[in-house]
């Protein structure tokens, strides 16, 4: 049986990756360790409060003698980080909170892992030990018009939030640089899907839309994200914890390049349609001013996680949308 410590998820994307992986192994248990800030929220994990599998623990990234009593107790063969404070407009607002969790709290979980799996003296790692760090293509900064993303690509953080991010990858690669740990890091491009905080663009425009308030699109609505539907990018964490090649980063995208104002013009086509509500159009849009160093474009190669796991997301935005407001 493998055992998971992972972090952060009573959040969006943990979540959903606690019932993937649920209901993909039989034999496997998740220990979950969320501090239950705005973010998470224990509604998200209703679904598997009966299963035993799954044990959720109440507490923060940053706790040096937490986290160390929860790797000797459970012994997990992986770690993966999902907890981070995550939202931009709230990292230029207050930047302190995003270098507490996102950096010193991944120098501490990646500490606690040295501390357990390494022995210095031989300098050597117990055997199938690995520590996954869920990252954001947001570290390389923006795109022109043409172009990708690509692991090699110079990281080039423009906001708070992608500079705590990108500081923690750095940390990642340097515990792997200076000790040989064994780790991984993905870059995934913007989720969408169930259980998404409700400010977030997707759900904030479905429950606007669907109270007939007004839709808030900053700019001209043509910065361009990849969208990526949640279950795709947990099936490629599973694959990258599972089968990725130590000490490399995996860059996961969508297939699903979109401007922001297309997102929203869907959202309205598709809620329209199933509430069959004629007070629901285009007239709902709200141009307001631009976020401040918003990047205009991200946009991700996919070829090597496709080369290295022989298989790349795919959902299309049309079809996750429909699951997503479903
Ligand atoms: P989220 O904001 O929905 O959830 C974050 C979770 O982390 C919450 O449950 C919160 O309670 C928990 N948390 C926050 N601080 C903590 C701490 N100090 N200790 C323990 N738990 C803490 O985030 P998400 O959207 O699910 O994102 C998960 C990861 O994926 C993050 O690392 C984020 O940077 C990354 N990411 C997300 C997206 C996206 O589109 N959502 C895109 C790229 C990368």
């Amino acid at each position: 049986m493998k055992t998971y410590l992972i972090t952060g998820c009573a959040g969006f994307i943990g979540s959903n990756f606690v019932y993937y992986m649920l209901d993909k192994y039989q034999d496997i248990r998740l220990v979950n360790l969320d501090k239950l800030t705005y973010a998470g929220n224990l509604e998200n994990l209703k679904g598997v409060e009966e299963d035993p599998r799954h044990i959720f623990v109440r507490g923060d990234i940053c706790d040096q003698e937490l986290v160390a009593k929860l790797i000797a107790d459970y012994d997990p063969d992986f770690i993966i980080n999902f907890a981070a404070e995550s939202h931009v407009d709230r990292s230029i607002a207050n930047p302190m909170i995003f270098v507490d969790t996102n950096v010193r709290g991944t120098v501490n979980l990646l500490q606690c892992c040295k501390e357990a799996w390494y022995d210095a003296g031989q300098k050597t790692w117990k055997k199938g030990k690995k520590y996954l760090q869920v990252s954001t293509d947001e570290v390389y900064g923006a795109l022109g018009p043409e172009g990708y993303f690509t692991e090699t690509t110079p990281i080039n953080p423009h906001s708070p939030y992608s500079a705590s991010k990108a500081s923690a990858d750095h940390y990642v690669k340097a515990f792997h640089d200076t000790y040989g740990m064994p780790m991984n890091i993905t870059r995934c491009s913007n989720n969408y899907g169930a259980r998404q905080s409700p400010e977030k663009l997707v759900p904030l425009m479905i429950n606007n839309v669907r109270n007939h308030k007004s839709l808030p699109v900053y700019g001209d609505g043509m910065q361009i994200r990849d969208w990526l539907y949640v279950e795709d990018h947990c099936k490629a964490i599973d694959m990258v914890a599972s089968n990725g090649k130590v000490g490399e980063v995996y860059n996961i995208g969508g297939h699903n390049e979109k401007p922001n104002i297309f997102i929203v013009k869907t959202i309205i086509e598709q809620v329209g349609k199933r509430l069959n509500d004629p007070e629901i159009n285009e007239g709902l849009i709200k141009h307001v001013e631009d976020r401040l160093g918003h990047d205009r474009r991200y946009g991700i190669d996919p070829s090597k996680i496709k080369e290295d796991l022989g298989w790349y997301p795919e959902t299309p935005f049309e079809v996750g949308i429909v699951k997503t407001i479903d």
